[in-house]
């Protein structure tokens, strides 16, 4: 992986394929999102799966530098240690632990949830072997998904088991929306919020001490704001996708996807491009070759002139399969030479609309983004 700072310089061509990361959109998104909440809750930025591809060491780094996030969430302990080795110092949450990793956890102050009886149970045979003290732990509700937690009519039952426990704190206790950014789905996102509610109300009765509430993830901060609750989780709202169109104008994708046209060919009529000939040319038709393919992310579903790319502004779309480490795109009507940046996605062609033509979400796109593509981070 090569990560480097740079200067953002316009006029330097690109070298090599490229995803520039711009933190200051970062920074705007999360200002935004912020602009949402009432004042005392809390931001937890999520960072897990590479921080969506952009880098979770690069990413926390600079949100805590930037004071920006009060806590942030990985989804497993090695993404966590990842954040602890590069010098991320507030509180991180594990959102989906994994009992063998119980000692790590601690090793590197990471905050598991306990999501089931199982899991529970483990961590507090794990805490009392370790004599651990207060240690901070997070409760994970299940209100509806059927994913992780516990069911509301579970929490009495695990408040029980936990109360007197001396070995663990819980920090919070959370749920999750299936649909927040479906507008259709409001009635039973309310039947969730009004679980959560329930779930809180058992809590409180059993712990002394504050626990912190949370449920929003992007679009619940968006479309739920009555369900905020003590704290908010965003991960695609900070990297610039409001999952809506009319709250797209105030998001900013942070990443150019950019490589560079490595050749062209003029394909005579009837001539074939790439594997098993997965585009015969009807007319003479000119291609350039990109070195992007399927190993950077940039799978086989884009190929056979599902997926484009900018290149001169002009869009060129894939000609036949795409290959592990570049594709083909037509350029027949685009003048362009060897050498010339391509665009695969930007701030007004975004991951969003390219992940659209394979019926999937930027979600998935940016966060199959392969390690070995270059990230150039600019201020
Ligand atoms: C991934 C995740 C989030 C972040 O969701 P976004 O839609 O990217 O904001 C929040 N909460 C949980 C539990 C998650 O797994």
């Amino acid at each position: 992986m090569n990560t480097e700072k740079e200067e953002q310089n316009e006029h330097t061509p690109v070298q090599e394929t490229t995803l520039e990361i711009r933190l200051d959109n970062l920074e705007h998104n999360v200002n935004f999102l912020k602009s949402k909440l009432k004042e005392n809750t809390l931001f937890m930025a999520v960072v897990k799966a590479f921080s969506y591809g952009n880098n979770h060491c690069e990413i926390a780094k600079y949100l805590e530098k930037k004071d920006l996030a009060d806590y942030f969430a990985v989804a497993y302990a090695s993404e966590g240690i990842e954040l602890r080795n590069s010098g991320v110092t507030k509180p991180i949450l594990v959102l989906h632990p994994q009992v063998a990793h119980f000692q790590e956890i601690v090793t590197y102050e990471l905050e598991p949830t306990l999501y089931s009886y199982r899991t529970l149970e483990a961590f507090l045979d794990f805490a009392t072997d370790k004599n651990l003290d207060s240690y901070p732990v997070h409760i994970k509700c299940n209100t509806g998904m059927n994913r992780l937690g516990f069911l509301p009519e579970q929490i009495e039952d695990v408040c029980q088991i936990l109360s007197d426990k001396k070995q663990v704190r819980v920090r919070t206790a959370y749920s999750h929306l299936l649909a927040s950014e479906d507008k259709n789905a409001e009635v039973y996102m309310q039947e969730q919020i009004r679980k959560f509610v329930e779930c809180q109300q058992i809590i409180e009765k059993y712990f002394p001490y504050k626990v912190l509430y949370h449920n929003c993830n992007t679009s619940g901060i968006l479309n739920y704001p009555q369900a905020h609750f003590d704290m908010v989780r965003s991960g695609i709202g900070m990297y610039g996708f409001g999952n809506d169109a009319e709250y797209q104008p105030n998001f900013r994708p942070i990443t150019i996807l950019k490589s560079l046209i490595s050749q062209i060919h003029d394909v005579p009529k009837g001539g074939y491009v790439g594997y098993n000939f997965g585009f015969q040319a009807e007319i003479p038709t000119r291609t350039a070759t990109i070195s992007v393919g399927h190993a950077d992310g940039l799978n086989r579903i884009y190929g056979k002139g599902i997926g484009f790319v900018y290149i001169n502004g002009k869009k060129a779309p894939i000609v036949g399969n795409v290959c592990m480490d570049m594709l083909m795109v037509d350029i027949t009507e685009i003048d362009c030479k060897e050498g010339d940046e391509v665009i695969i996605f930007d701030e007004k062609h975004t991951s969003e609309i390219l992940a659209e033509t394979a019926q999937t979400i930027s979600y998935e796109l940016i966060t199959s983004l392969s390690r070995r593509i270059k990230r150039v981070y600019v201020e």
